[in-house]
């Protein structure tokens, strides 16, 4: 009976909406104690700059090795991280962890300051003591302002309200960078960008995948360059895993790249082992 088939899927569909509840639940008691436990972790992902080739630094994307359950994606433990407030101590722990390694690798750099990118959930913003927390940072790893780069959302930055807008001033005073990162895909309006200190437009994965497919990326893209170039912005596109997507984004005046093309994103020890080589590269005649 058709009637009864319309149970059975509303049953299977409540047990699977069941079991994801309780995934979460088990998650969130495990992301509690991921921290301590040291089951978090970073991984660094080159991006450079083009013509001629460099690596310009790198952008730090957080890891969770679960200890039953294997590594678990940030775009599901991000949001239980915000969800929880856990966000705070774990996006602190980011910065510090990834200004720390990088003070170390830029021992072994090219002559050029490397530079570290991090993302922010928008969480972040709200507690009152991030900018101090940031400064320390910095003074405690010899970092200057200018070699951290702060991802921020497009949605983050334009629903932002008036102490948004004072933070980001904080952190331009100090030298940070803003970058928005998965530029193009939000759809809130633009009109209120320019009130935000911004440096750098990272396009989103989404419109140079679509280089491969029509036009439309293409269109996008092109229409990012010229907003970013108008307002004296740098572009960053990432997610670039084939060469024709590279010529591509060379000939519309994209001048930083991030993607598998270039590098995965590297443990510790193989970034350190990166940058040592591009150092060797450099002093080559
Ligand atoms: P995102 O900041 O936009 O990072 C780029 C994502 O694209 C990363 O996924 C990266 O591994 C992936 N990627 C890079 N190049 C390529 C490519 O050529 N092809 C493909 N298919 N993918 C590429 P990941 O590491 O899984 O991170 C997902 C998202 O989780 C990030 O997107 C960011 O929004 C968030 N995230 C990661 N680490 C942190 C963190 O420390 N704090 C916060 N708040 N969010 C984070
Ligand atoms: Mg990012
Ligand atoms: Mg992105
Ligand atoms: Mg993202």
């Amino acid at each position: 009976h058709a009637k009864n088939q319309g149970k059975r899927r509303h049953s299977l569909f409540s047990q699977q909406m069941q079991l994801e509840a309780m995934e979460r639940l088990i998650l969130e008691g495990d992301l509690r104690q991921a921290l301590q436990r040291g089951e978090l972790f970073l991984q660094y992902q080159p991006i450079l700059q083009l013509s001629p080739e460099t690596l310009s630094g790198f952008e730090a994307l957080i890891r969770w090795q679960h200890p039953t359950l294997g590594r678990i994606s940030p775009d599901k433990f991000i949001s239980i991280a915000e969800e929880t407030g856990l966000i705070h101590d774990i996006g602190q722990w980011v910065i510090a962890e990834a200004c720390h390694q990088l003070s170390q690798w830029q021992q072994h750099a090219p002559a050029h300051a490397l530079t570290m990118n991090v993302n922010l959930s928008a969480l972040q913003l709200t507690n009152p003591h991030l900018v101090e927390t940031v400064h320390e940072i910095l003074s405690a790893t010899g970092l200057s302002g200018d070699q951290l780069k702060l991802e921020l959302t497009e949605s983050t930055i334009v629903t932002g309200s008036a102490e948004t807008e004072k933070i980001l001033q904080e952190f331009r005073t100090l030298g940070i960078h803003i970058c928005i990162d998965d530029f193009g895909v939000g759809h809130s309006s633009l009109s209120r960008l320019h009130e935000f200190p911004i440096d750098t437009l990272k396009i989103d994965r989404a419109f140079v995948n679509r280089l491969s497919i029509d036009r439309k990326g293409l269109e996008m893209i092109q229409i990012i360059v010229a907003l970013a170039q108008s307002s004296e912005m740098t572009v960053v596109a990432e997610g670039i895993e084939t060469g024709d997507q590279l010529r591509q984004l060379q000939s519309l005046g994209v001048e930083y790249v991030q993607g598998y093309l270039f590098s995965k994103p590297l443990e510790a020890e193989a970034a350190c082992r990166y940058v040592q080589a591009q150092g060797t590269k450099n002093r080559q005649p």
